[in-house]
């Protein structure tokens, strides 16, 4: 009886879904600082404001999604 639908993905197929994502995740740009007060670097898109400090651990760009993150002197 085959009543696997078209949507149900196979477990390889989920693992191979899985894996695309994590790949996607690790490729964003992640930056680390002490304190940051200033824009995204990325001239691709509008400026956009970043503010990283101990009060506020991380920041990400509303536009590339790059992310900056508090670094403990
Ligand atoms: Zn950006």
């Amino acid at each position: 009886m085959m009543r696997r639908s078209r949507y149900n993905l196979s477990s390889e197929e989920q693992e191979a879904k899985v894996k695309r994502r994590n790949t996607l995740i690790e490729k964003k740009e992640k930056v680390y600082v002490e304190d940051f007060n200033g824009y995204c670097d990325n001239t691709d898109h509008p400026l956009f404001s970043i503010k990283v400090n101990k009060d506020k651990k991380f920041a990400a760009c509303y536009y590339c999604s790059k992310l900056w993150i508090y670094r403990e002197k």
